[in-house]
């Protein structure tokens, strides 16, 4: 097979979930407090070496406004994976995350990867998504889960490292 494979894939989620630093985070080993909104998408790539592979993601980070939603299919459509982030600390991304998830059921590609990812988990005390919860809604839903901080950079090569094993090989 080949070993060295493109993967297109996405973040989607709320505005101010943290979709832009976890990016940063992963490609640049770098977190800033005050990162600017996204506006539209932005484009990055980086390589991670898989077993003998190598996986090159090309990231497509969207804006997460509500305005920009009818530009997300042009995003998610065709990619291999899709980062579903949410905030831990604010429920309304949650429920925003649900949505995003239901969007991605209905367009029909079985074969992306998702996962979901519950943001700022640096913020413990001023947690208000259980883990629990958002495990139990990931498992129902066949995504994969992961509490990320792009802040303290917890779990987050981990999850993209995750993503790249999950890939269907060519
Ligand atoms: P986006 O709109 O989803 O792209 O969110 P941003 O990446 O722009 O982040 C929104 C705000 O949350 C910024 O002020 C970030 O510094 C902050 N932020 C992002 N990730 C984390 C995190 O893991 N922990 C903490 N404490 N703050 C974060
Ligand atoms: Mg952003």
């Amino acid at each position: 097979g080949n070993r060295n494979m493109n993967a297109k894939l996405v973040l989607l989620g709320d505005v101010g979930a943290g979709k832009s630093s976890l990016v940063l985070r992963f490609v640049k080993g770098q977190f800033v407090e005050f990162q600017e909104s996204t506006i539209g998408a932005a484009f990055f790539s980086q390589t991670l070496a898989v077993n003998d592979a190598t996986v090159k993601f090309e990231i497509w980070d969207t804006a997460g406004q509500e305005r920009y939603h009818s530009l997300a299919p042009m995003y998610y459509r065709g990619a291999a994976a899709a980062i579903i982030v949410y905030d831990i600390t604010n429920q309304a991304s949650f429920d925003k995350a649900k949505k995003w998830v239901q969007e991605l059921q209905a367009q029909g590609n079985t074969n992306m990867v998702v996962a979901l990812a519950g943001n700022k988990a640096d913020l413990l005390d001023a947690r208000k998504v259980p883990a629990e919860v958002a495990q139990v809604y990931a498992q129902e839903n066949g995504l994969f889960f992961m509490e990320t901080s792009a802040k303290d950079a917890t779990n987050v090569n981990d999850m993209f490292y995750e993503i790249a094993k999950r890939l269907p090989r060519v």
